[in-house]
């Protein structure tokens, strides 16, 4: 029987995970991955690594433990001879505490949770599937992979509000998140021996965040203390004027949960399409109000993008990853469209066929689509940490 290690990352209405065979020297090798949109039905759908479909069928209970119950049963009795031994998590906050992944013991897991107040949306779904399993297999080695921790390279300035200093002794910092799928797209970089070059990488997805990279470490990056901070988000405003919350406060009569739905809910794509979060919806539509809604996320994106190749003072190349910057022709184009004077320029032939360069021989920036892959780097770290133990 094989030993297999489950990563989890779990996200606001699904829960992606990757099945990873361990035993044989190096590593994890990855067997399967798969997400269960949750909902009653739950629905969990999986395909093994080369794309074959493996289950793809409802979940009549919909509670987190019913899911998880069913991944693991899923693993160990259909999709093969397997055991899982260890399970890695994605958790969003790791604050001043954690950086490198830890084995999570009950008072950690109490200590990750207390980080909730930090990131409010975010945090609890980190937490909730791995109390799940303490309760469920207390004997399963859990392990936690901070999406803080990449970001711990990004030092004053690039770190600092410009507040008194005390606030910053309470922890109210620049953090950065995305840190996992960067790590991913910063591995890949280096693999290729190219990671010393000054590298923007754009996770455009429902979340977005940019990561100015340099010898494949962050060293700025466009969320800030929390989740809210820097591109048009599907639902998340971005960057924000403070006096704009002041003012909704103290003149709109808004309470801070009020604000919270608004600032995280109600706000980015969403808000300025009042029709969709989903990018492809709003490429599909011929309302103005959606062609807004993209023509924002674009310039915002530009305008970030222009800030961080100041925090490396130059640009030798863009990545482009996660859902939209993956499958999205038309949102790349754009953004390199605004980018000219920066020496991007883009091929429309490889840019519509998602090749992995798609940037012209005479573009002094390199233009790369890369998939991110937040599994592996989680399984390859609930590996190293659990034959350190
Ligand atoms: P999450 O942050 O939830 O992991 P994803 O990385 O899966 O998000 O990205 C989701 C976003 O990607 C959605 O806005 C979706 O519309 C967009 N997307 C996925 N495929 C395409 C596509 N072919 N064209 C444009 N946008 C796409």
């Amino acid at each position: 029987m094989n030993e297999a290690i489950l990563a989890l990352n779990a996200g606001s209405s699904s829960l992606k995970f990757g099945v990873y065979d361990i035993g044989c020297p190096g590593e994890p090798r990855p067997a399967a991955r798969g997400s269960v949109e949750m909902g009653l039905p739950a629905h969990i759908k999986a395909e093994a690594e080369k794309g074959k479909p493996l289950v793809d069928r409802a979940l009549p209970n919909g509670s987190l433990e019913d899911v998880i119950e069913a991944v693991l049963t899923w693993i160990e009795t259909e999709s093969g001879e397997r055991r899982v031994t260890a399970c890695g998590h994605r958790i969003v906050h790791g604050g001043t505490l954690f950086f490198d992944p830890i084995v999570l013991t009950p008072e950690q897991i109490d200590a990750i949770d207390a980080l909730s107040p930090l990131s409010p949306l975010h945090q609890p779904r980190s937490i909730n599937p791995i109390r799940a399993i303490a309760r469920m297999r207390p004997r399963l080695r859990q392990i936690g992979c901070f999406d803080t921790a990449f970001h711990r390279t990004i030092r004053p300035p690039a770190s600092r509000f410009a507040l008194p200093r005390a606030y910053e002794r309470k922890g109210i910092r620049r953090y950065g998140f995305h840190g996992l799928s960067y790590e991913s797209i910063a591995s890949r970089l280096q693999a290729e021996g190219k990671s010393d070059r000054r590298t923007i990488v754009a996770h455009l997805g429902n979340g977005a965040s940019l990561c100015a990279m340099r010898n494949g470490a962050s060293v700025d990056t466009t969320m800030g203390f929390s989740t809210l901070d820097g591109l048009v988000m599907g639902t998340r405003c971005g960057a924000l004027d403070p006096g704009v919350l002041l003012y909704l406060l103290q003149h709109e009569g808004m309470a801070p949960h009020e604000l919270q739905h608004l600032l995280y809910e109600k706000s980015g794509l969403l808000g300025i399409s009042e029709m969709s979060a989903d990018m492809r919806e709003l490429e599909a539509s011929a309302d103005p109000k959606a062609r807004e809604a993209f023509e924002l996320f674009v310039f915002r994106a530009t305008r970030e993008i222009a800030a961080l190749a100041n925090t490396l003072g130059g640009l030798d190349c863009l990545v482009f990853t996660a859902g939209i910057g993956e499958h999205s022709g038309a949102v790349r184009k754009a953004i390199c469209g605004r980018l000219d004077w920066l020496g991007v320029a883009i091929d429309d032939d490889a840019n519509l066929r998602h090749a992995p360069t798609i940037s012209t021989p005479a573009s002094t920036v390199e233009i790369r689509v890369v998939p991110t892959d937040e599994e592996s780097v989680i399984a390859r770290h609930v590996l190293k940490a659990t034959s350190e133990i």
